[in-house]
């Protein structure tokens, strides 16, 4: 039998059955489209050699669709209610395994170790909005081996992560994901694919992991602080947005003088640099 539970029907009858109440703080929109589940695994390009990890399960909508593709799935919840439902709708499926936790506190490293011998993982999620940002940075930050990210977004946040210099999406995410990822947006969903419906439009994007960065940071904490700081004021020059942070310890004069030689205009700001001219300043400073 195939992925039973994409459409309003099952997914009610279930929540019926074992009195599920949905918990707001955990961010919980289950999906109910099977085209948009499809598209999910198309864009993930999972095959049956994959080990995926899966954050947020839920009833297990999604999961069902990556068991059938995938050589295996390693799901993480953090509600207990859903586990008795998700030993149900997963019963069919002996390559998965459910983990009753929180995933900003699992060690994911050690499961990667354990489960796929320490190779590249693949994840796809419909994430838990609240936390969508820590998420993905934690884990790209982290040393887990990750090949790439398919995951469903605030539509807001997928735009902000794929955006260029000069536009108004640009800003510190963009260039903390395109450092690590080359972004491509594969689907736009509407707020009815979802049982609750959430208040925001939802994109799915997949982030693949770049084998090694794209730009040289000589020290990429400093960088990243830099990143935030220009940002932090993005209508201030970026010599007072720098100047301005005091957890920088950087002078206006300094600022001056590392624009200059790395060519860059003293009354920029920092929403037109590029990745790279924030490596190149960040080396100055
Ligand atoms: N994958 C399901 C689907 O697509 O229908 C559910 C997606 S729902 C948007 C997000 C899921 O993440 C919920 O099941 C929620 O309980 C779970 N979740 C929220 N915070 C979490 C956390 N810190 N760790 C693990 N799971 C979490």
């Amino acid at each position: 039998m195939g992925p039973t539970l994409g459409n309003p029907k099952n997914t009610a009858e279930i929540l019926k059955k074992y009195g599920f109440a949905f918990q707001k703080k955990y961010g919980q929109n289950f999906l109910i489209d099977t085209h948009v589940l499809e598209k999910i695994i198309r864009a993930a390009e999972i095959t049956r050699d994959d080990f995926v990890l899966e954050i947020g399960p839920g009833i297990g909508t999604l999961t069902q669709y990556l068991a059938e593709a995938a050589r295996e799935v390693a799901a993480v919840e953090i509600d207990r209610n859903l586990i008795p439902i998700l030993e149900e709708t997963l019963r069919e499926y002996p390559n998965t395994t459910v983990i009753n936790a929180d995933v900003l506190r699992l060690d994911i490293g050690e499961l990667v170790r354990e489960k796929n011998g320490g190779r590249p993982v693949k994840v796809v999620a419909n994430l838990p909005y609240y936390i969508t940002t820590p998420i993905i940075m934690g884990l790209f930050e982290s040393k887990v081996p990750l090949e790439s990210m398919t995951v469903m977004v605030q539509k807001e946040v997928a735009l902000r992560m794929q955006a260029g210099p000069g536009t108004k999406d640009y800003g510190a995410l963009s260039l903390a994901v395109q450092y690590f990822a080359e972004p491509y947006l594969a689907a736009n969903v509407p707020p009815n694919c979802f049982m609750p419906r959430p208040a925001v439009g939802s994109a799915v994007i997949r982030l693949a992991r770049h084998e090694r960065p794209p730009v040289e940071a000589a020290d990429e904490k400093r960088m990243f602080a830099i990143i935030r700081a220009a940002f932090g004021q993005r209508r201030k020059t970026l010599v007072n947005a720098l100047a301005n942070e005091k957890g920088l310890g950087v002078t206006k004069e300094q600022v001056q003088r590392a624009l200059e030689a790395s060519g860059i205009r003293a009354d920029i700001r920092g929403e037109a640099l590029t990745l790279e001219q924030f490596a190149q300043l960040s080396g100055q400073l």
